[in-house]
């Protein structure tokens, strides 16, 4: 939750503070696997962002085990930061898109000494009951967290089908209520500035992540990855980027109208240089970030302030 004496929004680092009492780092694990938007099952060519390292660029090599993937970072962050408590991240691709015994396979190789949580990031439409009632069996037998990360990147189903994503908002929303039936987290990933997406869309964003009590959001900016679908449009200029200024204005109206609960993972994309032909306006993530929350402070800006919308609007305004 925010604190308005020192904190504008609810940033992740305070949320793991807060749940695990001490700083927690995430450790990216990366799977040979890939995603029914490429493979044929939904689609053939992926979301029109998509460059084919998926998006982990930071990640290890995905021939090396997972028990060995999460020793070798864990033991540079231990060294590095004296740290003591990590989250198994299964960053790249769709991490629920395999056969169950080989997912519940890859979840067991992840409980290891010191992991407090796994974090899963997948589709909405690779979610079933059968998974995730799986994945509370080791929750529980290990006595580790569980959260689901799932990519969304816009709540206009228009501009979903625009940028390729082969599911629509419904699936999202029938995915969040099956993870709901268990105490995992949601974290939810949304692109801020889609060309197909106004700032009306952007509120909107907040405001259903927000009434479905997804737990943590990640926001991005859109960079456009070399040899993908989006850059050929970007390329024969059939669409446009929104400028800095704009990107910074929509990130604050969505912080305002999210609940003050939510945690906030990101604010602005990283992406390599070298595999981007356009990422944030060719100005450093940070700077953009310091500029986010300079405005906020400026401004009196913070997270929830506009998040009225919930429990009866109308007859709060009209009978109380
Ligand atoms: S769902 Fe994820 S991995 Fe699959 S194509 Fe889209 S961005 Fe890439």
């Amino acid at each position: 939750m925010v604190n308005l004496e020192n904190e504008i929004y609810y940033k992740y680092s305070k949320y793991l503070k807060d749940k695990y009492g001490e700083k927690v780092y995430k450790l990216p694990i990366n799977l040979d696997i890939t995603c029914p938007n490429r493979d044929g099952c939904v689609g053939n060519n992926g979301c029109i962002f998509c460059s084919e390292v998926g998006t982990g660029f930071e990640s290890l090599s995905n021939n090396i085990t997972v028990k060995n993937q999460l020793q070798q970072n864990m033991d540079f962050i231990k060294k590095k930061y004296k740290a003591k408590k990590f989250i198994a991240y299964f960053q790249n691709f769709t991490n629920t898109y395999m056969p169950i015994e080989d997912f519940i396979y890859v979840i067991n190789e992840a409980i290891v000494d010191d992991i407090v949580e796994i974090a899963i990031s997948t589709r909405p439409d690779c979610i079933n009951d059968n998974y995730l009632e799986q994945l509370n069996k080791i929750s529980e037998a290990h006595n580790v967290n569980i959260t689901i990360e799932l990519g969304l990147q816009s709540v206009n189903y228009h501009t979903l089908e625009k940028i390729n994503r082969g599911h629509s908002l419904a699936e999202f929303i029938d995915s969040v209520i099956r993870i709901k039936k268990y105490d995992f987290d949601i974290c939810t990933h949304m692109i801020l500035n889609l060309p197909w997406d106004n700032s009306i869309d952007v509120i909107e964003g907040a405001k259903i992540l927000s009434a479905l009590e997804i737990n943590q959001i990640k926001l991005h900016s859109l960079y456009i990855a070399k040899n993908t679908y989006l850059a050929k449009l970007y390329d024969n200029k059939k669409i446009s980027i929104t400028s800095k200024e704009d990107y910074i204005n929509r990130v604050i109206s969505f912080l305002e109208y999210t609940d003050e609960n939510v945690a906030i993972q990101r604010l602005v994309s990283r992406a390599p240089k070298e595999e981007t032909i356009f990422c944030n306006w060719n100005t450093s993530w940070w700077k953009i970030k310091d500029e986010i929350e300079n405005k906020m402070i400026t401004n009196n800006n913070f997270q929830g302030r506009m998040c009225t919308f919930k429990n009866g609007t109308a007859l709060k305004k009209r009978f109380n």
